[in-house]
């Protein structure tokens, strides 16, 4: 295995060796080099370079978020609690002065990384496969504060430079569908206390998930669904949707980062007579017979902008402070369950627990592809949260995904 230079002092810790990506090399999250011989390996990886080709696991990125004039001012004589190479795809967590931890991840991104970089290395390759007819997420997971939101749902109506994953994957989205043929269908919902909210009807807000027996898809029967084919008013939906959280969160007592936001976006395309706009590998059936019947290839794409990762410690708090904290503990710590069990190949994936796995359920099994973005701050003060942050993200690198089409 080469040694790579610029070999680090301290702990590595490198949980699996990296594989070439399963689908596409174009997309950001590809084959990466060899790690250096030196590295840690703490947990052995179920997924070699031979099943590569069939299977893909969570591409997991970390995003830093600059200091904020308040860091600025207060932590000025205090280095950042992390130091990232994002060349090396690395992230140093300092321990003290003169020790520190080294993590991997499929991709680095500074507090200089824009959005329509992070865009492309976090969310375009799972929007190109749903395109494809697969199951697609997108999750950031974090302490409140360091930059979920601000990367999934930035509207950028000002500035176009900001727009966030939402509103690009829909550009894209609408860009490589044929109207004629093809439909959009679009949901927006919160998860609060194990209850489902429409954020698209606040007079939906017990919202119930049915899975297919069979197939092992989720769906949910009562919730309001757009269909969408113009950029505007998607942009129009998610507004809407906003308002609707911020109603229901003023109302319920509560803030957005105690809840989930869930955006699903559902893509139906007819590929008859046309190939696959994205397909250039051998991933797809060869679909260019004009005799061939038209395959209806159906694609889903959820991003969750979770609740702040904060309250699963916060369980000291009292009545329904408390009770909100063990509802986020409980659908937060089932996802690092499933993760784990997903992790190690156990034949238990505890998808039960929470209704916000249940949800995620078809995120996770046969057909998915998920990538995860772990949002981290700065501030040496929050050093315990963003440790834990880390950890979470490097469990998740260890999740693999067998990639089916879904016909
Ligand atoms: P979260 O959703 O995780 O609670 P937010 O997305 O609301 O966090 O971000 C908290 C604050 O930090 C917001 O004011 C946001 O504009 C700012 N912020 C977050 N990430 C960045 C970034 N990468 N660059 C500049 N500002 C950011
Ligand atoms: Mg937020």
């Amino acid at each position: 295995m080469a040694q790579r230079n610029g070999a680090q002092r301290g702990a590595v810790k490198v949980d699996r060796p990296f594989s070439s990506s399963a689908l596409r090399p174009s997309s950001s999250f590809k084959s990466r080099p060899p790690p250096p011989s030196n590295v840690r390996r703490s947990c052995p990886s179920s997924l070699g370079a031979a099943d590569a080709s069939v299977s893909g696991r969570v591409r997991v990125a970390v995003r830093l978020r600059p200091r904020n004039t308040e860091e600025l001012a207060a932590d000025a004589d205090f280095a950042d609690c992390v130091e990232l190479q994002p060349e090396l795809k690395r992230l140093k967590l300092r321990k003290n002065n003169w020790d520190s931890d080294t993590y991997e991840f499929d991709e680095v991104l500074t507090e200089f990384a824009s959005q329509k970089r992070v865009y492309e290395v976090v969310a375009k390759p799972v929007v190109e496969s749903v395109l494809d007819g697969y199951n697609g997420t997108v999750m950031a997971y974090g302490q409140t504060g360091t930059g979920k939101t601000f990367t999934l749902g930035r509207l950028g109506d000002e500035d176009t430079s900001a727009r966030g994953i939402m509103v690009r994957a829909m550009e894209d989205i609408l860009a490589n569908i044929s109207p004629q043929t093809d439909s959009i269908l679009v949901s927006y919902l919160q998860l609060y206390m194990e209850a489902i909210q429409d954020l698209l009807n606040p007079a939906n807000d017990n919202i119930s998930i049915v899975e297919d027996p069979k197939t092992g898809d989720v769906s949910l029967p009562g919730a309001t669904v757009v269909e969408i084919h113009e950029q505007h008013s998607f942009m129009e939906l998610l507004r809407l949707g906003e308002a609707h959280r911020v109603a229901a969160n003023t109302k319920l007592n509560t803030e957005s980062s105690r809840s989930h936001a869930i955006l699903m976006v559902h893509i139906k395309r007819s590929m008859s007579g046309r190939e696959s706009d994205f397909s250039s590998e051998n991933d797809t059936p060869h679909l260019s017979s004009t005799f061939n019947p038209p395959i209806l290839r159906k694609g889903k794409l959820v991003i969750v902008d979770l609740a702040g990762s904060e309250r699963i410690h916060k369980s000291g708090s009292e009545g329904h402070m408390l009770e909100e904290a063990k509802s986020i503990n409980l659908s937060l710590s089932a996802l690092g369950k499933c993760i784990n069990a997903l992790a190690e190949n156990s034949a238990h994936v505890p998808v039960r627990d929470s209704k916000l796995t249940r949800l995620l359920r078809d995120s996770f099994g046969g057909t998915a592809r998920t990538s995860l973005i772990v949002t981290i701050g700065p501030s040496p003060r929050h050093r315990a949260e963003t440790a834990s942050t880390i950890l979470f993200g490097q469990r998740a690198m260890k999740v693999e995904n067998m990639l089916k089409i879904k016909e």
